[in-house]
């Protein structure tokens, strides 16, 4: 693994870790509130990122790469803009350790 002092490259975290996805989605995003927002938080604070900008002003998000952290939920001040909660049990992020 390579680390700078910005820690490890994204490339590197996303081999540590496998996605035991659910049909389900545990984080839905309602992009007509995403549309009026002006922080764009979520773009900058998803260290898996999944917030993508679209042309018409709004956002793409897939669930399936999460790490579960809950950071865009936290920097996301619009109300009912993003849902959470964790996976139903047996899926969601598995982080290895060797
Ligand atoms: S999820 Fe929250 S922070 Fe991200 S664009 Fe939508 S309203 Fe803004
Ligand atoms: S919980 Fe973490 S990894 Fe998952 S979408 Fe939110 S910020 Fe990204």
């Amino acid at each position: 693994m390579t680390a700078d002092r910005y820690g490890p490259d994204f490339e590197d975290l996303m081999s540590t870790v496998e996605f035991r996805v659910s049909e389900q989605a545990h984080i839905t995003v309602d992009t007509e509130v995403c549309r009026s927002c002006t922080t764009r938080a979520c773009l900058h604070a998803c260290p898996a990122k999944l917030f993508v900008p679209t042309a018409d002003g709004g956002i793409l998000f897939n669930y399936e790469q999460c790490f579960e952290c809950g950071t865009c939920y936290l920097v996301c001040d619009a109300d009912g803009a993003i849902t959470w909660s964790y996976p139903e049990g047996g899926h969601g992020v598995v982080f290895r350790t060797g």
